[in-house]
């Protein structure tokens, strides 16, 4: 028998990469593949806070850290550009560097294969000039993968402003005939609300690019029957999803920030399908003024509701609820600052979810047959809720008022209106049977996970 695979993982420090790549390193670790997984030590340190001394996660993966070349606060990293500079001109040598190191140590633990979050693009290149496998995860769907692939393309055809990635007329860009069609600020990298950040998302998005021609692997969490269309377009990609943490062990090591189970308890006392989940993801952030709209938005619903308040979440600090709104709700409000979101969802008193709609939230009320409710902030979430409402035909979106508010009349209508409909509860229905099928035995993301070990173990 051979040596035991070695695979070191490495995702873009962000907490929807990060998020993923973790369950997949879990997954992979439960098939007898050593896992070290490679963090910024500004993300290392958060993971490491938020896990328990005697954590199983410890024994399970190996958690190492490279350095970004920032400080060690916050501060350092508000400024995008700053740091995604930073990692690109600091995190390739340290990364080569920690890879000497480990295979210098023990012979019998040489890494074998580097799997690289799409968003690391170069990650991909440190492993191909070192000789070894490399493999790339893309932590996005495959329609807006297909997008990001197609860009030198739409550059060249003049479509695109190769600079920050604006589309330089109003022509949509239809890929196929079952993907959403993108227009110009539905685009994977738009930013609205800030032209630096679209511009360090396009570029981020350019990473993505040398995984187009990788001679191996190209996983991604989706399941091949949610986007046909997309996956046929990428002719190397392995959907494996939707990837789950509670199919590995009980606690799991991939948050930022402490998880309050306490909502569990809560959850357990509401009347079955009757909660309103509330929650943006990692990075999106609403004015004051909007927070206090989506506040007397649930509380005018009346119904009970779970709601993912971040300490950042208010115009990137602490929340002021409106005046009275946390007595007025006590009796049947819980606010915690981080859910375990896979379990709360999978809850059978979750009647709905007021998403984001992040790709791997999406995934993961994908999983469960949950409703949407869409508020996408960002990046491909415009376009995911392209899917969820258009497509898949299980959420549904909000419209802004004359002023570009969500009005807390606009919430309570949607909501009311998503959970009396038949329809979309049972389109939610049908696509959790799909998700899972598709893991289990037999199933496309199963099938495609097994090859994927079986090669990584010859
Ligand atoms: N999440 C969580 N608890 C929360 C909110 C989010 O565990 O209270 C997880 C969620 O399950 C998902 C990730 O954080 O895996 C967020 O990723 P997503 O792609 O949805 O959004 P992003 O944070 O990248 O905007």
């Amino acid at each position: 028998m051979g040596r035991r695979p070695h695979v070191l993982i490495i995702p873009f420090p962000a907490q929807g990469h990060v998020t993923p790549l973790m369950k997949f390193a879990y997954q992979i670790s439960d098939h007898g593949i050593k896992v070290t997984f490679v963090n910024s030590d500004f993300i290392h340190e958060k993971l490491v806070a938020t896990l328990p001394d005697e954590d199983e996660a410890r024994s399970r993966i190996g958690l190492a850290s490279i350095p970004d070349g920032l400080g060690p606060g916050e501060e350092d990293r508000k400024d995008s550009l700053k740091w995604t500079d930073s990692i690109l001109r600091v995190m390739p040598g340290h990364l080569k560097e920690l890879i000497e190191k480990v295979n210098n140590s023990n012979d019998d633990e040489k890494i074998t294969c580097v799997i690289a979050d799409t968003a690391v693009g170069w990650a991909l290149e440190v492993a191909e000039k070192m000789g070894i496998e490399s493999v790339a995860f893309c932590p996005f769907g495959p329609g807006s993968l297909a997008l990001v692939f197609h860009i030198p393309r739409l550059i060249e055809a003049g479509h695109v402003n190769g600079i920050d990635g604006s589309l330089l007329n109003e022509e949509l860009i239809c890929l196929a005939k079952d993907i959403p069609a993108f227009s110009s600020n539905r685009l994977p990298w738009s930013c609205p609300s800030d032209v630096t950040v679209q511009e360090i998302l396009f570029g981020l998005a350019l990473q993505c690019i040398p995984a187009m021609n990788l001679p191996n692997w190209l996983l991604c969490n989706s399941v091949y029957e949610l986007d046909s269309s997309a996956c046929d377009l990428i002719p190397n990609i392995l959907p494996i999803g939707p990837l789950l943490a509670s199919n590995h062990l009980a606690h799991y090591a991939g948050n930022f920030w402490p998880e309050d189970s306490t909502c569990i308890s809560w959850l357990d006392k509401q009347p079955a399908g009757s909660v309103i989940y509330v929650a943006f993801g990692s990075l999106a952030i609403l004015s004051q003024h909007q927070f206090n709209e989506l506040a007397l938005g649930i509380e005018l619903v009346g119904r009970p509701f779970l709601w993912v308040v971040r300490s950042d979440f208010a115009d990137g600090s602490a929340a002021e609820y409106p005046d009275g709104f946390i007595e007025r709700v006590a009796e049947h409000g819980k606010i915690v600052s981080w859910a375990p979101q896979e379990e709360v969802l999978a809850h059978p008193s979750v009647a709905c979810f007021l998403s984001h709609c992040g790709w791997n939230s999406t995934m993961d009320g994908i999983g469960v047959g949950v409703p949407f409710l869409c508020w996408p902030y960002f990046a491909d979430q415009f376009h995911n809720q392209s899917y969820i409402c258009d497509k898949w035909k299980v959420g549904l979106g909000l419209n802004p008022d004359e002023n570009g508010f969500i009005s807390r009349h606009e919430i309570k209508k949607k909501i009311e209106k998503l959970v009396s409909d038949d329809g979309i509860k049972a389109n939610a229905e049908k696509l959790k049977e799909m998700a899972r099928k598709s893991v289990s035995e037999g199933g496309s993301s199963y099938e495609n996970f097994k090859t994927f070990i079986e090669a990584m173990k010859h």
